[in-house]
């Protein structure tokens, strides 16, 4: 085949839910759609995140020439610390998206080398021989957009996350004319969000959740708590707003809940009226009845805000009966115990507690189109080639079904895995090639070192640094320990201070397990996990290894 052609290297995020990485190749030009991570599943003991692995890019490096971003969510631009340093390589991204990577950047201290390009949606880069239109759609976050990319063989459009949301918090609406006039000209390939392929119907506005949220804001009788993700922009401006129009004062709590309002804020992406903020020193202190308080933890994440204040072991705020926590996010799979137990925890404490399929009416509403959106789409571009993004291989299935049923595709659909290129020829061909290296790869992110793959990650910990293994048995009722913690070692300090390293460890894990509040010690997973993280932390500093450590708690 002679003339230009395009390749598409899924890197990750097909087959797979979350570390979402496009790489687009014509010639000896490459860009790189989105650099996503993903959490860990439980299985995958002491291993932080897992980010895509980027072998491809590195052995294709000089043709590299840039990653252009949809918008904020961890599964788009998570992986960017852990690959820039191996890449180096300018990012293109909006105003909102490159300032939290900005933020990820300075804690991982590369925010100085870094090149970042700020673009905003209607307008077009030339990227070699890549001309990318930013096209702004709706979600859950600010500030996102699809790429309509021309290429040599025709246009390419990428849709990132969205829903076709009528009314958004931040009055601006899904560019559905950008997508008209695309199709209108041609479409070479389509690919699109598959993540809500299984919900009929439409994804309701953003705005839907307000009615719900004002009756609680008014009917709560003591402070309300209400807790979404971070990143959920608007979902935050809708409560200063409500607050404010119930009375209330806001106060923010856990990290990442107040990295983002400061970055949204001094970006003038949300507003926050004078006077309508509590300092986190006065909350616990101010008056109960007229305080909401936004806090980061909605998946139950063991370190998070809400996990601490649901066992009272938050410095800032403590709940009693009456209070009321809003939990307004999706339960991710997988999360399911973790979140049932924080609001089991809840409940012991007679906090009124409202989450999603608890009772009725929406507290949340997805960031990601359904069915009859997807359709809409698809109408509306009328592309060529199809391939369904983002989502396990049964979602990307069923949005290939979507597809073949509206009959809006003239030339084939594809169902790609992460790993499986496309070639687009001059002549109007698509062509599947040859898998390209793609995988996972585990992340320790206090070492910053990446692991290959969590086989040979174990292995190596266990060869070069050894298992370490702390028992500690805990009466189940009163959450006392019984007898002194017992440390298993393999392959782990030969040396003659080992001894006494081991019994340091042991008042580390006495004194995590007496600085957590009684709740905290009936809650396996939490206590595990700061046994974890304590004494990681311990054995690194003295030894300078990080063993595989794998608490075991025994219930006597
Ligand atoms: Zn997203
Ligand atoms: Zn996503």
């Amino acid at each position: 085949m002679n003339g230009p052609s395009v390749t598409a290297i899924p890197l990750g995020g097909l087959g797979e839910f979350g570390m979402n990485m496009l790489a687009l190749r014509s010639g000896d030009d490459m860009i790189v759609i989105d650099a996503g991570l993903m959490f860990p599943e439980q299985e995958l003991l002491g291993v932080d995140i897992v980010i895509p692995d980027v072998t491809y890019l590195k052995q294709n490096k000089r043709m590299l020439r840039a990653i252009v971003l949809t918008h904020a969510h961890e599964d788009h631009i998570g992986a960017i610390p852990y690959i820039l340093s191996d890449l180096d390589v300018p990012i293109y991204g909006t105003q909102f998206t490159l300032a939290i990577v900005r933020k990820k950047l300075e804690e991982h201290a590369l925010l100085d080398s870094a090149r970042l390009h700020e673009v905003a949606a209607g307008t077009t880069t030339t990227i070699g021989p890549f001309q990318i239109e930013y096209l702004h759609v709706t979600h859950s976050t600010i500030e996102c957009v699809a790429l309509a990319i021309r290429t040599p063989v025709g246009v390419i459009i990428h849709t990132g996350d969205y829903k076709i949301d009528p009314t958004p918090v931040d009055g601006k609406p899904f560019d559905l004319h950008a997508f008209a006039r695309y199709g209108q000209e041609g479409v070479l390939a389509l690919f699109a969000d598959s993540t809500n392929v299984e919900r009929p119907g439409f994804t309701p506005s953003e705005r839907a959740v307000v009615v719900r949220l004002e009756e609680l804001f008014r009917a709560a009788p003591e402070k309300v708590v209400f807790s979404c993700f971070s990143s959920s922009i608007h979902r935050i401006q809708q409560v200063i707003d409500l607050a404010r129009s119930v009375g209330r004062k806001v106060g923010f709590v856990g990290r990442s809940m107040v990295d983002n309002i400061e970055i949204a804020h001094g970006l003038g992406k949300l507003r926050i009226p004078d006077g309508s903020v509590v300092r986190p020193q006065d909350i616990r202190t101010f008056d109960s009845k007229r305080l909401v308080v936004l806090a980061s933890g909605t998946q139950a994440e063991p370190m998070s805000a809400l996990s601490r204040i649901a066992v009272d072991n938050h410095r800032l705020l403590s709940l009693n009966a009456n209070d009321t926590v809003i939990l307004s996010a999706r339960i991710i799979p997988g999360n399911e115990k973790a979140i049932f137990r924080m609001i089991d925890h809840l409940f012991r404490r007679r906090v009124l507690v409202y989450y999603e399929g608890g009772r009725s009416a929406p507290i949340h509403v997805s960031g990601h189109a359904s069915q009859e959106e997807m359709k809409i789409l698809l109408q509306l571009i009328r592309p060529k080639y199809f391939v369904p993004l983002h989502g396990e291989y049964r979602q990307l299935f069923q949005q290939a079904a979507l597809a073949e049923q509206v009959g809006a595709v003239s030339g084939q659909i594809f169902l790609l895995e992460t790993g499986q290129p496309l070639e687009f020829t001059s002549d109007g061909g698509a062509y599947q090639r040859e898998p390209v290296p793609a995988g996972r790869v585990m992340v320790d992110s206090g070492s910053l070192e990446e692991i290959e793959d969590v086989v040979i990650r174990d292995r190596r910990h266990l060869s070069e640094d050894g298992v370490v293994v702390p028992i500690i048995a805990i009466d189940k009722h009163s959450g006392k320990i019984e007898i002194s913690p017992e440390i298993v070692t393999r392959g782990f300090l030969p040396s003659d201070d080992g001894q006494q390293i081991l019994t340091d460890a042991r008042e580390v894990i006495l004194r995590t397990i007496e600085q957590s509040s009684p709740e905290e010690k009936m809650d396996w997973s939490v206590i595990k996990e700061k046994i974890r993280v304590d004494l990681k932390r311990y054995l690194n500093k003295q030894t300078s290894k990080r063993p595989l450590i794998l608490p075991v708690i025994l219930e006597v």
